[in-house]
């Protein structure tokens, strides 16, 4: 078990992308880190510049307290998933997940050992002897997670390892993982795209966006408190609102209405600055009769959750969005209120 520290890290492809740029991140030994962002931010190059599959640029991989920097992948003692298994086709489940060790020179008894237990814990006893093309996506997923638990190493790397999934199975998958990380308590770079992933795998993650790192946090402080506009765009099963807004005293004026100064911001503004308000839908309270310290305006669209209602208001010709609870969902065309809570509020200046 090893933490991960990276110094610095850069990198630059040859055509001169700049994938990475000087990113400072330390993985305390046996965390469960995700990295999210979007497609390109460099997510895929972080983790094959920690694995020694591509060579940084500038700075330090430090694993374990050993600068791996110029070490070769072989001996980092590190495992990566990929995102799509690289399963070797003409081999069966059982030499599948004893690769590794075969690379590592281990004898073949101790290899098939090694492979059936690993195995078994995975819940794939009965198909040691199938190969890849006679598994189903979730079967695969578990020989690929099962190879890299064989390696025994001081990390795991994953490049979005359940994107191949049907979402039932991706949920299923997540929980498995989860569990299987907390057991075998090996420190963990999660790599994925879908925010809802990071947020309930990760003991801490980052939010990542053209090779630098916006925010590190846990899941809950990134939801709660997103640092820029870009993670609070990013981060929500339903988008933040995110309004322009001026001061004025101690309210925002925010589409032609006024609302409190957030609690978050409470004696740190100036008269008559502009800046973006920002408030997740599941923060604001919603009326259809006169509210105070709301934002009134007239029902667009009112979209199924599931056990709630997404209901969109045209403030002027601004949309504000809210969270209301099943059966209290209002009709299209109605007067209705936004009401946010000012506990939850936020202010930005980057916007
Ligand atoms: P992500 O995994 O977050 O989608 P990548 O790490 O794959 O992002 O890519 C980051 C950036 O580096 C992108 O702009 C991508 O086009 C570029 N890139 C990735 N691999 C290479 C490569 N081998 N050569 C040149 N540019 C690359
Ligand atoms: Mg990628």
């Amino acid at each position: 078990m090893a933490a991960i520290e990276l110094r610095g890290l850069t990198k630059v492809y040859p055509g001169g992308v700049t994938a990475l740029d000087a990113l400072d991140l330390v993985v305390p030994d046996g965390e469960f880190f995700a990295l999210l962002g979007p497609s390109g931010c460099g997510k895929t190059t972080l983790l094959r510049t920690i694995a020694g599959l591509e060579a940084a640029t500038g700075g330090a991989v430090v694993i374990g307290g050993r600068d791996v920097t110029g070490v070769q992948p072989g001996e980092r003692d590190v495992a990566m998933v990929f995102q799509d298994y690289a399963l070797f086709p003409h081999m069966d489940v059982a030499d599948n997940i004893a690769y590794p060790l075969r690379i590592k020179k281990v004898p073949k008894g101790a290899r098939r050992g090694k492979a059936a237990e690993v195995g078994a814990r995975l819940g794939l006893d009965g198909l040691m002897d199938r190969r890849p093309g006679q598994l189903s996506g979730g079967q695969q997923q578990r020989v690929a997670l099962a190879r890299v638990m064989a390696t025994q190493a001081q990390a795991f790397l994953f490049d979005e390892p359940l994107s191949n999934l049907d979402a039932r199975l991706r949920l299923e998958a997540r929980t498995f993982l989860k569990k299987l990380q907390r057991e075998l308590g090996v420190t963990t770079v999660f790599v994925t795209h879908d925010q809802a992933e990071a947020l309930a795998m990760a003991d801490r993650m980052a939010v990542m966006e053209a090779g630098h790192i916006r925010q590190i946090g846990t899941p809950a402080e990134v939801f709660q408190r997103p640092a820029n506009t870009f993670v609070a765009a990013f981060i929500g099963s339903t988008p933040m609102n995110l309004l322009d807004a001026t001061v004025r005293g101690d309210t925002l004026e925010v589409a032609g209405c006024k609302v409190p100064v957030p609690a978050s911001a409470e004696g740190r503004l100036q008269d008559g600055e502009r800046l973006v308000y920002g408030v997740r839908p599941e923060y604001m309270a919603y009326s259809d009769g006169p509210a105070d310290a709301a934002l009134a305006g007239k029902v667009a669209i009112v979209e199924n959750l599931g056990a709630s209602y997404l209901v969109t208001l045209d403030v002027g010709d601004v949309a504000v969005q809210a969270v209301v609870p099943e059966g209290r969902e209002p009709a299209v065309g109605s007067d209705g209120h936004a009401v946010p809570r000012r506990d939850r509020a936020l202010v930005y200046r980057d916007g």
